[in-house]
């Protein structure tokens, strides 16, 4: 038996579709998906403002973290609950369909409310009990690498959400460990051509963590998408001088805008719809 059975590249492609509050997208083969919004919810005004901001430029997904895994427990840890009801009204004020982490088995129910898809953070793809419970629901999973996870890991990781019955999972390469500490993580650019060799799941790719530094974002981004990637993640905060987490690897407006424009560009070239 191979190590992985339902991600393996036998059936066809994976396209996921998410319905936002007023219109869907697609994420999958054949398409240039953009998430994009700050690491953390901090208040109304900053998220709807980043909401507004991002739909305005064109991303068809909103992120933000409510729930936060932080490394060190003094730092900021998200709104938790309000942070959801942060999301919900900038849901429904943009129409913008929503991507959060959830980090404990507890906390998926409240999460389900209002996600349209859930996140599993890098921290967490070793979670097993997280995974199954994920499996039995019907929502979308964006399963991010592990940041020592071997491909082998990551693809079983998915099969988790899989065999247990949920196939709408889209992994997400967002940098890995190794001994060079001048970038937060090592982009591993190879894996999305082998993940897209070995597996009909969605590919997409998180040059924020990744790389840790905003002036990276938009080479890397644009590297992911020439090597095949159907999407990126991108942490975008209207004043990343004051972000209350990961402000160094977020994009301001005028940035993003720019990212934006070079990504179209990218995806007509690659036969991509956006
Ligand atoms: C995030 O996307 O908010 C995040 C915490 O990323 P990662 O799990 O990849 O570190
Ligand atoms: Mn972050």
């Amino acid at each position: 038996m191979k190590p992985y059975r339902l991600a393996a590249r036998d059936g066809k492609d994976t396209i996921i579709e998410i319905v936002g509050n007023d219109g869907s997208c697609l994420i999958g083969e054949g398409y240039c998906t953009i998430i994009a919004g700050p690491c953390a919810v901090e208040s109304e005004d900053s998220i709807l403002t980043a909401a507004r901001l991002v739909k305005e430029l064109g991303a068809h997904i909103l992120r933000g973290g409510a729930f936060k895994p932080r490394t060190s427990p003094y730092s900021f840890p998200g709104l938790g609950v309000h942070g959801l009801e942060l999301l919900a009204l900038a849901r429904k004020e943009t129409g913008l369909p929503i991507v959060t982490e959830v980090l404990d088995v507890r906390d998926i129910d409240r999460v389900l409310e209002v996600a349209d898809i859930v996140q599993v953070g890098s921290r967490n793809m070793h979670n097993y009990p997280l995974l199954r419970e994920l499996s039995r629901c019907k929502i979308p999973v964006l399963l991010k690498r592990g940041y020592a996870a071997t491909v082998e890991e990551w693809l079983l990781a998915a099969e988790y959400l899989m065999a247990g019955g949920n196939e709408q999972v889209i992994l997400c390469e967002r940098g890995i460990r190794t001994f060079e500490n001048m970038t937060r993580n090592t982009v591993d650019i190879g894996v999305v051509p082998l993940l897209k060799e070995l597996s009909h799941l969605p590919v997409i790719v998180d040059p924020s963590h990744a790389t840790g530094k905003w002036q990276m974002v938009r080479p890397v981004a644009k590297a992911a998408i020439a090597a095949g990637a159907d999407g990126l993640m991108i942490e975008v905060h209207p004043h990343p001088e004051t972000a209350l987490s990961d402000g160094e690897q977020s994009l301001n407006g005028g940035n993003f805008s720019r990212l934006m424009d070079e990504i179209r560009a990218l995806a007509r070239l690659e036969g991509k719809k956006m």
